[in-house]
């Protein structure tokens, strides 16, 4: 048997995908029937009505920002 060959790039978004709009880390990938589009997490949002319509499927990591250690307000109760 052979390998089946991967059709789109699989796994998390690095340091190297970048927004296809500004440059910006990208950490949103939309996965159209023609290929991959690459958004940061503010073009992303941007877009995201649009891609849902064209997008075979959204790849959403902006969840990992989070994760990054920032000044968080603290304005919940
Ligand atoms: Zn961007």
């Amino acid at each position: 048997m052979t390998t089946a060959l991967a059709p789109t790039t699989s796994g998390a978004l690095t340091a190297q995908d970048r927004c296809d709009r500004c440059g910006a880390q990208a950490y949103i990938r939309a996965v159209l029937t023609d290929g991959d589009l690459l958004f940061c997490a503010h073009h992303g949002r941007r877009y995201a009505d649009s891609l849902r319509q064209v997008a075979v499927e959204i790849q959403d990591e902006t969840g990992r920002l989070a994760e990054t250690p920032t000044i968080a307000p603290i304005d919940e109760r």
